[in-house]
């Protein structure tokens, strides 16, 4: 069976101060992770603290990006090679907000994919439709055409590694959540993509995340789905007691 993923992305928010107490407030008290992989995505300059804060426990910290390359000249950017020596177990690649206002693109985010891989970094890939989009009916052609980019020249065990979140850009931020069935609806043709580009086998065992307005009211019945494996949870992570609840529901 796959493990329920539950991450919170904190986007461009806290202080480092705050960011520490949400940490000690949580690091104790997710579940562990033989039941749930519990994960928070932090800003960048916050990775190194939070890193050594968690050491020894099963609350693990996120990149929201990274670069490709290993090193060079591209000032501002962030390198898989730092973040694997910072112990970032996990980085957040393609989200929406990147793609819209940071010129992300179907070939960067292969290229962050196996990049990725290659630093011992899992990828949570991020996938979904606009509002036009899914009113044009759009919605499942892109969204195998954005899976199936992702994850080109990947081999069938870095696939199984994979996290995919399927977020519909119309409910992020929103408080307007797919319903269930929208959402596991997408979740089973991720699902079915990967079979087809890669293997049954790999379908079986990447792990597909719903993210757009989760919180803990709703995370229950999503998660009851059969082909949503965890959440990608933004406003909803921000508070410890939230985020608690949210990796609870993974149980
Ligand atoms: C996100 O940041 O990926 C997200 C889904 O945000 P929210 O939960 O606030 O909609």
């Amino acid at each position: 069976m796959r493990k329920p993923i539950i991450a919170g992305n904190w986007k461009m928010n806290k202080s480092l101060s705050e960011a520490k107490s949400f940490a000690a407030d949580t690091k104790n008290n997710v579940p562990t992770t033989d039941a749930v992989d519990s994960i928070i995505c932090v800003p960048f300059p916050f990775l190194h603290a939070l890193v050594e804060d968690t050491k020894g426990t099963d609350l693990k910290i996120a990149a929201q990006n990274m670069h490709f390359e290993e090193s060079g000249a591209f000032t501002g950017e962030v390198s898989p090679a730092v973040l694997k020596d910072l112990g970032v177990t996990y980085v957040v690649l393609g989200h929406s907000e990147r793609r819209e206002m940071f010129n992300e693109t179907d070939e960067s985010v292969n290229k962050k994919a196996k990049a990725a891989f290659n630093y011992d970094l899992t990828p949570i890939i991020c996938v979904g439709e606009t509002l036009e989009q899914r009113e044009a009916n759009q919605t499942m052609d892109l969204v195998a055409d954005q899976v199936t980019k992702a994850l080109d020249g990947l081999t069938e065990d870095q696939v199984k590694q994979s996290v995919i979140a399927y977020e519909p850009i119309w409910a992020i931020g929103t408080g307007k959540t797919a319903t269930s069935e929208q959402a596991n609806d997408v979740c089973a043709h991720v699902r079915k993509t990967v079979a087809s580009v890669v293997s049954n086998d790999a379908a079986e065992a990447v792990r597909i995340q719903y993210g757009g307005s989760v919180k803990p009211a709703n995370i229950d019945e999503l998660l009851q789905q059969s082909d949503i494996d965890g959440a990608l949870v933004g406003g909803a992570s921000l508070e410890a007691d939230s985020f608690l609840k949210l990796v609870e529901a993974g149980k």
